[in-house]
């Protein structure tokens, strides 16, 4: 158990043994004779299970011994939300389940329960009942804003999780209705994720007009969406339609720059299919002139080799490879063998094949700019923190 966390508990023993000082004075006050002094014992039981290291008896202990009323209520929430942090949901489950037992809350005090058991459902994966809890929430009459705003916004995270991308995007609607239009554009990014989920979709079983269809709907909710984009030129390309695809590609750097890498494939697919060797190599040096990395020139390189042969791409990785630090070794022995070639047999083909795999590895980093979370692929969605669009190549 960590420090921080011991102290917590005693910060919130100690906030316990405050109320319970609190209500053992009122009942005094109120029934004469009767000291109300179990609850008190309870306490140091509770405080001893604490201070020797037994967390979870501790636990138990406060949970029975401190009423549920409007002036502890507070102290379960933070209980339950602590033992959620902890990863001890069942426990979380527990504390609030017994908060929604009792009819001496108010209205509002048991929306407030019943949104933090449907959150311990959620972290818990138990997603129909979390999304059972919400969406009561969602519907029933008397619900202030706030909270049936948080109510939606859990219901879109079950949702997401369940992949049932028409439900969320429907939530998010929701969400973006004039009476929460707080951020609006936040809900309207992630609808337009949603609408890609169902494009990639139909793409996959080759349903090219529904993919085009939630292609527009994306593109509607958020028109820099550059998965949409990219959504859309893989459809052109389908369609052999590779000029068509290229216009969709080229827009991407002004839509969001931060993902322009990602189009270099398709771009040079594209050409591919064109059947333009020439005219993909004039591409990717303009590229490659104003995005100066080894992405880029791993695509230029290629291109190069395909149009005109492995001694140009020499050339060029001699005159390129020193502006990057880690290609430093690369680019020595590339050097050191060029000016040696005919010590060296099969030069053309092992020599440059090594250094394009070490460029080709150089492509494959990711990073999450939210929570720090690094991979060798894009998600979209972060599998750590769940934000959208927050991973991109470093
Ligand atoms: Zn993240």
């Amino acid at each position: 158990m960590s420090e921080a966390l011991v102290f917590a508990f005693i910060l919130l023993a100690l906030l316990i043994g405050y109320l319970l000082g609190r209500y053992r004075s009122t009942a005094t006050k109120n029934v004469k004779g009767t000291s109300g002094g179990w609850p008190q014992k309870r306490y140091y039981q509770g405080l001893n299970y604490l201070l020797n290291d037994q967390p979870d008896a501790a636990i138990d202990t406060f949970i029975s011994a401190l009423e549920v009323n409007s002036d502890t209520l507070e102290t379960h929430l933070a209980l339950g939300n602590l033992l959620r942090r902890r990863g001890e949901t069942s426990k979380a489950i527990r504390v609030h389940q017994n908060l929604l037992a009792r009819p001496s809350l108010s209205k509002e005090q048991l929306h407030l329960a019943q949104i933090e058991l449907g959150v311990d459902f959620l972290k818990s994966g138990l997603l129909d009942r979390a999304e059972s809890l919400f969406r009561e929430l969602v519907e029933a009459k008397n619900v202030s804003k706030p909270l049936r705003a948080k109510a939606l916004s859990y219901l879109l995270e079950v949702y997401q999780d369940e992949r049932e991308w028409l439900q969320a995007i429907d939530v998010a609607d929701q969400l973006t209705a004039k009476k929460f239009s707080g951020t609006p554009d936040q809900w309207r990014e992630m609808q337009a994720h949603y609408c890609c989920e169902l494009a990639g979709n139909m793409l996959l079983t080759k349903e090219l007009l529904e993919a085009r269809r939630w292609v527009r709907n994306a593109l509607r909710y958020d028109k820099n969406c550059v998965r949409a984009s990219l959504i859309l030129a893989q459809i052109e390309l389908t369609d052999l339609a590779p000029a068509q695809a290229l216009i969709v590609l080229r827009k991407i750097p002004r839509q969001n720059p931060k993902f322009a890498p990602e189009a270099l494939q398709l771009i040079y697919e594209c050409f591919q299919q064109l059947q333009k060797p020439a005219e993909r190599v004039v591409m990717f040096r303009d590229i490659y002139r104003e995005h100066h990395s080894l992405p880029v020139l791993n695509y230029l390189v290629e291109a190069i080799a395909q149009a005109q042969g492995e001694d140009e791409v020499v050339d060029l990785l001699l005159q390129e490879l020193p502006a990057f630090p880690q290609m430093e070794a690369a680019g020595e022995l590339l050097k050191v063998v060029s000016e040696n070639k005919s010590q060296w047999v099969g030069f053309n083909y092992n020599t440059v094949k090594g250094v394009l795999e070490k460029l080709t590895a150089a492509r494959c980093q990711y990073e999450c700019s939210n929570c720090g979370f690094r991979g060798e692929q894009l998600h979209w969605l972060c599998p750590s923190c769940k934000s959208w669009s927050s991973i991109a190549q470093r």
